[in-house]
């Protein structure tokens, strides 16, 4: 059986692993063949874990995590073709291990996207939107700081700047992946954070290295890009290992329309993020790629007005519904009360050229069929009733009063009115009858009264024997 809490042995045991692989792997001096092979060790192992924890997690939840596994696999032979590389000295750069290293970012995507279906039962485009504000800002600012100077950095061969520039295009899908996973509805388990974490950790190493590349002796974080690919490796080992436990789908906080404060922070800066680096640097003299930065502003703007739209959206058929929710009844579907008060307002009004018929309905000894046959076949043939007399009513309104009461309103002339009320009576379902009470509403009285004197009316043909018709004497 499995239980709720993560596997903890094996998560502890990956990451250690995979931390001591990294301080190992940092401790000799980056370029020595020993650094190059320790790298490696953690490497290895965190492929072996993936590839031994995929076929336990549950089948139908497999699907992504064997794209992942494939991801690793070819992280792999991507790192030993470097390795062989790095020990015969070879500066050559890019070197046949970045093929692999690109092809990687293929399973990983679809593996991830995977995951994030996985999580929720439903799509809204909510969430799509957040992570596209974020991926957004997160590729101007690639976009200047990366791309654009590595796909224009003259002193480098053509194939050498393609790839370079690739890696962080290649970044920019995985910042819209995991902005997707965690803007998006659904459960967030310790495998989940464990993913986030991995993905995080290996943007952030592909970060550092291209600007390593790009301030040429300014910036040596070799040792930390290491240790961050390597914490990349075990973090995909760790979720793995508690993939186990599936990522049970998770009900949409709907009043929220899935934007928390925090949430909503975090995309305001992300949003206001280039036109703050555009003014920093404007102020600062530095040359600007304001084009580009502008751009990515606009783009912004019309991203986050589509949130708004979308919000407004939700909120417009949350109080459409709610609307709904507070005129009806919900055992039958039809008018309720309140909605019946509005209706009585509105028809009883002076200089009108028909009369107003106001019935009052109920059901006889509803009590006993309650009992004999029990409540749930009561609310069924307070159900199959109302149904019944609203077909029958056609134009004519009817409100359910309360109970096992209702209230027909209906215009025209008295005989044709009488007429359609009492045909009610033979339209009770499961051979039941009803009794009513009609009264004509009198100009200049109020509805409630006309009620009271229909109240009246039922009363007296429950008194002369039930399964009649009733009419009120007019009002003095
Ligand atoms: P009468 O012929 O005099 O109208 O007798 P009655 O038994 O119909 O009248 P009474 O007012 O004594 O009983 C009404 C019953 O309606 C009592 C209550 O349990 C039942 N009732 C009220 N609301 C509901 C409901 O929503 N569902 C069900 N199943 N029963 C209800
Ligand atoms: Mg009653
Ligand atoms: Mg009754």
């Amino acid at each position: 059986m499995l239980s709720d809490r993560p596997s903890l042995r094996p998560t502890v045991l990956t990451a250690a692993v995979g931390v001591a692989g990294a301080a190992a792997a940092a401790v000799p001096a980056p370029g020595s063949d020993l650094a190059a092979l320790l790298y490696l060790v953690p490497v290895v192992f965190c492929a072996v874990v993936v590839a031994v924890a995929v076929p336990r997690v549950p089948a139908g939840f497999r699907r992504p995590w064997r794209w992942l596994l494939a991801a690793q696999v070819l992280y792999l032979v991507g790192e030993l073709l470097f390795l062989v590389a790095d020990l015969r000295d070879e500066e050559r750069w890019p070197t046949p291990g970045d093929a692999f290293y690109l092809l990687a970012y293929v399973p990983t995507a679809v593996g991830l996207l995977g995951l994030n279906r996985q999580r929720a039962s439903v799509r809204y485009r909510g969430s799509l939107l957040d992570a596209g504000v974020l991926s957004l800002s997160a590729a101007t600012l690639f976009g200047v700081f990366v791309i654009l100077p590595a796909a224009s950095d003259g002193s480098q061969p053509l194939l050498a700047r393609v790839v370079s520039s690739a890696f962080p295009v290649a970044d920019v899908l995985l910042v819209f992946l995991v902005a997707r996973l965690l803007t998006g509805p659904g459960a967030r388990p310790p495998a989940f954070w464990l993913l986030v974490a991995a993905v995080i950790s290996t943007i952030t190493a592909d970060v550092l290295w291209n600007l390593q590349q790009l301030t040429v002796g300014g910036l040596d974080a070799a040792r930390l890009v290491n240790v961050l690919w390597l914490l990349y490796y075990a973090g995909i080992a760790a979720a793995a290992v508690n993939a186990r436990r599936t990522w049970h789908h998770h009900a949409v906080d709907e009043t929220t329309g899935g934007l928390t404060a925090p949430k909503l922070f975090v995309l305001a800066v992300a949003a206001v993020l280039p036109s703050a680096v555009l003014v920093a640097l404007s102020l600062l003299h530095h040359a600007v790629p304001a084009g580009w930065l502008a751009a990515g502003s606009v783009a912004l703007i019309g991203l986050v007005v589509a949130r708004v739209w979308d919000l407004l959206q939700q909120l417009r058929s949350q109080s459409r519904r709610l609307a709904t929710l507070a005129r009806t009844d919900p055992l039958t579907g039809i008018a309720n009360r309140r909605t019946l008060e509005h209706e009585l307002h509105r028809v009883c009004r002076a200089g009108r050229d028909d009369d107003v018929f106001v019935a009052l309905l109920d059901l006889d000894h509803f009590k006993a069929y309650n009992d004999s046959r029990g409540h749930q076949a009561g609310d069924e043939l307070l159900k199959a009733a109302s149904a019944a007399w609203a077909d029958a009513l056609g134009d004519g309104f009817l409100a359910r009063w309360g109970g096992e009461e209702f209230v027909a309103v209906v215009t025209g002339g008295a005989q044709d009115a009488v007429r359609r009320v009492d045909a009610l009576r033979a339209v009770v379902p499961d051979g039941q009858t009803c009794s009513i009470g009609l009264a004509r509403w009198e100009p200049g009285e109020a509805p409630a009264v006309t009620l009271r004197r229909a109240d009246g009316a039922l009363y007296a043909a429950k008194s002369a024997g039930r399964d009649r018709l009733e009419q009120a004497v007019a009002a003095v």
